[in-house]
């Protein structure tokens, strides 16, 4: 038996268990919870609280499982602001700018990433975030994305292996070899420090990957043990969604252009559908209607896809705002999604919500309620609770 410690004076507690309470945030008003060994091992209303070794009282506020942030590319060198600024003068994106990124990752010490990666995980920490995934895909080498992963996993057990992100300049024009070289000996190395395998699938693009590499990739990944997760229909309708949803993949990640087929087969399948607002709102895109999938029946995750290209922010607060105002989604939907559906994103059943063995991730508001996370943006509200 380790020591408890009971967090008490919460407003509001989202569980995300509908058996705790109403809506799909199975919300408790007026609640308290009991923490012991990093463990939820006790929840409810506060005035039926037992004893514990320690308190922790939020006066008033309200608290959230924290939030999953299911994709993110943190391990990175250099900078692309001057890219941004272009965009916004209207140079439109198309994935070109990560060879820059590339030539800084290369060239960078293991310290140096290192440094960087703490630093934005402690930033996510700071606004909320008490899960994240972290993809490869700066390297693209065999070396430099295994070391990629290595530095990762020291941060995350959600590391996804990116050599597919972009074909490299040493291979322009040789797509197939570089194909082989990710589904072969990449693949290998990468594999012991990887949960996942992604893939940038985007025949629109002339960076990226169209849908038989894309499946190249993935065949070879799963054989490998890995689970599977797809950049898909980013820049255009392509194959990438019904890729995903045929080969099981857990998540479908963008999912800014779809057509009616590829919205019926994320309602019918078991892949997630996770949207990255932050990425169009960097990019002065269409923002993907949230609405009409979860109107079929999909499920929605929100993720930042916090990367130094196409949208650099760390902010799952910011993207919870831009999905209520841009996307069509009630706040409650929107919160689901940062936290509930990340989680199914990554196909986790520990974290999203908070219940009797869930793990103890909290995020706590300087708000007495949920909805102040849409109906604030822009103000730092959300920061994890260390318990
Ligand atoms: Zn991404």
């Amino acid at each position: 038996m380790g020591l408890t410690t009971v967090v008490t004076g919460i407003g509001e507690l989202v569980t995300n268990e509908p058996a705790l309470g109403p809506t799909p945030l199975g919300l408790v008003p007026d609640a308290a919870l009991v923490v012991e060994d990093g463990r939820v091992v006790w929840v409810g209303p506060a005035r039926e609280t037992p004893q514990a070794d320690r308190r922790i009282d939020v006066g008033g506020r309200a608290v959230l499982p924290g939030f999953v942030d299911s994709h993110a590319h943190l391990v990175f060198a250099g900078d692309r602001a001057a890219e941004f600024e272009a965009r916004m003068a209207g140079t439109p994106y198309d994935g070109g700018g990560i060879a820059s990124t590339v030539r800084a990752t290369r060239a960078a010490s293991d310290d140096e990433l290192r440094a960087s990666l703490a630093r934005l995980v402690a930033e996510m920490r700071a606004q909320g975030t008490t899960t994240v995934e972290v993809k490869s895909g700066y390297g693209l080498t065999v070396d430099d994305e295994a070391r990629t992963l290595r530095l990762a996993r020291e941060v995350t057990p959600e590391t996804t292996f990116l050599g597919a992100h972009v074909v490299p300049a040493e291979y322009a024009g040789r797509v197939d070899a570089y194909v082989e070289l990710v589904a072969g000996p990449m693949l290998a190395a990468c594999a012991p420090s990887a949960r996942w395998i992604d893939v940038f699938c985007e025949p629109a693009s002339p960076h990226a990957f169209d849908g038989d590499a894309a499946r190249a990739v993935l065949t070879a990944g799963r054989a490998a043990g890995l689970g599977l997760r797809v950049h898909a229909n980013q820049l255009s309708a392509g194959p990438g969604v019904r890729l995903a949803v045929e080969l099981g993949a857990a998540s479908a990640d963008h999912c800014t252009h779809l057509t009616d087929a590829d919205v019926d087969a994320l309602a019918g399948g078991g892949t997630v559908a996770t949207l990255l607002p932050g990425v169009e709102f960097s990019t002065r895109s269409p923002y993907p209607d949230a609405r009409r999938l979860l109107d079929a029946g999909a499920t929605v995750a929100l993720a930042t896809d916090c990367n130094p290209g196409s949208c650099f922010t760390s902010s799952m607060p910011f993207c919870i705002a831009l999905a209520v105002r841009e996307m069509g989604l009630a706040p409650a939907e929107a919160v689901w999604a940062a936290t509930a559906g990340g989680a199914a994103a990554l196909r986790r059943t520990d974290v999203g919500r908070l219940a009797v063995g869930t793990r103890a991730d909290l995020a706590v508001l300087d708000a007495p309620t949920y909805r102040h996370l849409a109906y604030r943006p822009g103000v730092p509200l959300a920061r994890a609770l260390e318990v």
